[in-house]
């Protein structure tokens, strides 16, 4: 899929573009994700900072620390709580879009999970090499393994 894509929260508030292809697109298990998309896990769409235009809207901000131990920045809708993006800190100029808020999800595949230790029984996590129980030292092999398949 070739970038611009679209997006926004739920209720149409806020609005982005995003205008380059993502860097790496993974799954996150940690209960941090399970909390924040009020579901079972969280879908992380690494992009460059300077990539997402907001388009209509101003997001709000809230300050936090991951399970990790990571601070980082959450993005969400005032009016209707849609978590949109975290800006983690120790990633400076990225920003993790929350894939599920893009307007077309269906050509998203992540290559891999990370913290599969706190996985929700139910969920059948597809088998890759990239498969983490905790958050791995680097998400380099996440980038590289999305490189080669998406170019
Ligand atoms: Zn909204
Ligand atoms: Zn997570």
């Amino acid at each position: 899929m070739e970038p611009p894509y679209t997006g926004g929260c739920q209720c149409g508030a806020i609005r982005y573009e995003i205008t380059e292809k993502p860097i790496t697109l993974y799954a996150c298990h940690c209960t941090d994700c399970q909390k924040q998309s009020a579901s079972a896990f969280g879908m992380t769409f690494r992009i460059h900072s300077d990539a997402l235009k907001i388009t209509a809207g101003t997001p709000q901000e809230w300050h936090t620390v991951a399970d990790s131990g990571n601070a980082k920045i959450a993005y969400f809708c005032g009016a209707c709580g849609t978590r949109l993006y975290n800006a983690p800190q120790r990633h400076p100029g990225a920003l993790s879009i929350k894939a599920g808020t893009l307007d077309d999800t269906s050509w998203l595949k992540p290559v891999g999970s990370v913290w599969t230790r706190s996985a929700q029984p139910w969920v059948m996590i597809p088998p890759s090499p990239l498969n983490h129980e905790t958050q791995p030292d680097s998400m380099q092999s996440f980038v590289d393994a999305w490189q080669e398949k998406n170019g």
